[in-house]
């Protein structure tokens, strides 16, 4: 696991102990290690806010911390599912933290069913950028996405993010990217992700592909408040405890009847409920 000083120095470091879980983002208690290169991890200090998602065994696993935006990323190509964002998106609402849409690749396609989820996100004040990494086309937009805080790029596999990060920084990420690798066998206790600093003063975290993506809710009422538009329309419910499925007189359901609220993100929200109660019966009581 890489470490930066304060001094703006990197090292390589170990960690004290099985129980402590550093990741990406992390402010860490090291010491260096009497005749070695390595330092020795000793705490963690506390977390502001975390990315988390449930693991295969029902625990929630926490991919980094301490982050200030999540800026999802769709494409062109694999076609965007803006499922997969409303589900990154509620884990940012949650966090907290600000959140941006990226819809990359635009040099292989951009069409109106692109251009109209952009604008339902926009409508909902999340900056959205439109851009290609390989054309460079709008990049500037992107690179104002990443200011003096710490951002975390996030989404599908093979939507671009390493190249949209490669193109912001040039060798600089590489660099940080051969590095990690020169580690040999810290490969295995270190995190898949990788903070870059940035020239202006921030810092991003690339992190590792992903297929699927679901955000570790506590229960299933918690996705209300990863939608802000479905918890907004929801002060209005008749009952306070509505969740917005099948109640009457529901302010949610009917903000979809009148256009107020988005049917896409509103069967995104209802797909994320069904979703959280699946997760928890697999765990089963106890666990
Ligand atoms: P990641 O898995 O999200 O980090 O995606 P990568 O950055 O590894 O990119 C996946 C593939 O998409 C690579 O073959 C890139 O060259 C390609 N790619 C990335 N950005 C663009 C783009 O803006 N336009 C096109 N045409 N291809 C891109
Ligand atoms: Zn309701």
């Amino acid at each position: 696991m890489r470490l930066l000083l304060d001094s703006g120095a990197t090292v390589d470091a170990r960690i004290k102990g099985k129980r402590l879980k550093p990741v990406c983002g992390d402010r860490v208690l090291a010491e260096p290690i009497r005749d070695e290169s390595d330092w020795l991890i000793t705490s963690i200090g506390e977390r502001r806010n975390a990315l988390t998602r449930p693991n295969l065994r029902g625990k929630v696993e926490v991919l980094a911390a301490n982050i200030d935006r999540v800026i999802v990323v769709a494409s062109a190509k694999p076609e965007p599912d803006w499922f997969i964002v409303d589900r990154y998106i509620c884990a940012a609402e949650l966090m907290p933290a600000d959140v941006a849409v990226v819809f990359n690749k635009t040099d292989l396609a951009f069409n109106d069913n692109t251009l109209n989820q952009l604008r339902v996100y926009a409508s909902l004040d999340y900056p959205t950028v439109a851009c290609s990494a390989a054309t460079g086309e709008n990049f500037e937009a992107f690179a104002e996405l990443l200011d003096q805080r710490t951002a975390i790029v996030v989404g599908q596999s093979g939507v671009g993010k390493s190249s949209l990060l490669n193109r912001l920084c040039g060798d600089s990420a590489l660099k940080t990217a051969s590095v990690s690798d020169k580690t040999g066998e810290g490969r295995h206790t270190t995190v898949n992700s990788e903070m870059i600093r940035l020239p202006g003063g921030g810092a991003v975290i690339d992190s590792p592909g992903v297929r699927d993506y679901a955000p570790a809710l506590a229960s299933s009422g918690e996705a209300v408040a990863g939608f802000r538009e479905i918890r907004e329309a929801g002060t209005r419910c008749r009952f306070a405890n509505c969740r917005h499925l099948r109640e009457p007189d529901c302010a949610v359901k009917q903000g979809v009847e009148t256009g107020d609220v988005d049917p896409r993100r509103y069967e995104s929200y209802k797909r994320t409920v069904a979703l959280t109660e699946r997760l928890q019966q697999n765990l089963g009581p106890g666990t």
